[in-house]
């Protein structure tokens, strides 16, 4: 037995590591402790630390990674094979925590983009393939822009497309030229018309 120095318990002698000669002072939990509360309290520096020094010798340490895989290829990939085996859904569960964090930035998109999120529910919404790869989308996007700013000033307006997207004989396009500011009333002479 061994008194542990920190919490002062005696403990069997493989309740502590070894050191160069003889057993550390502090049994294993209390050694964890300690070692979990010094990185706690160090992350920060650690990390920037580990940032700072991965930007200096990342091509270095990338081609040494690459050698050591081209010189243990084997080793490699069983390593991965047996990590991956003796965690059965790590990889789903991955994927599903990156498709949430897609979901996030896409989310976080939509707010900053508010007109070209418009640009993209409408051609949506219209459920035809009328918004051509070449369309100019933040022209798009201005359309809507200043048709939201003559909103916000009172004027009852929206934004239309001169030619239909889905017309009798003839359909638009969903871009920029086809668009149009209608106010309100105008609008509702169209519809009456067509
Ligand atoms: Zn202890």
């Amino acid at each position: 037995m061994r008194t542990c120095s920190k919490c002062q318990e005696a403990k069997p002698f493989d309740q502590f590591s070894k050191k160069l000669n003889g057993l550390q002072p502090n049994c294993k939990p209390c050694s964890r402790e300690i070692h979990r509360a010094w990185n706690l309290a160090n992350r920060e520096k650690q990390c920037a630390k580990k940032r700072e020094y991965y930007q200096n010798n990342k091509e270095a340490a990338l081609e040494k990674q690459k050698q050591y895989y081209a010189e243990h290829r084997d080793q490699v990939l069983a390593y991965i094979e047996k990590w991956r085996a003796e965690r059965p859904g790590y990889a789903a569960s991955l994927y599903v925590k990156n498709a949430e964090r897609q979901k996030a930035l896409a989310r976080a998109w939509r707010k900053e983009n508010p007109d070209l999120r418009k640009v993209q529910e409408t051609a949506r919404r219209a459920r035809t393939r009328r918004l051509p790869p070449w369309a100019d989308r933040k022209a798009m996007a201005a359309v809507y822009a200043q048709a939201k700013e003559l909103r916000a000033m009172g004027v009852d307006c929206h934004v239309d497309h001169v030619i239909p997207l889905k017309g009798k004989t003839v359909s638009g396009l969903h871009v920029h030229t086809n668009l149009q500011i209608l106010l309100a009333s105008e609008n509702l002479k169209k519809g009456v018309k067509a």
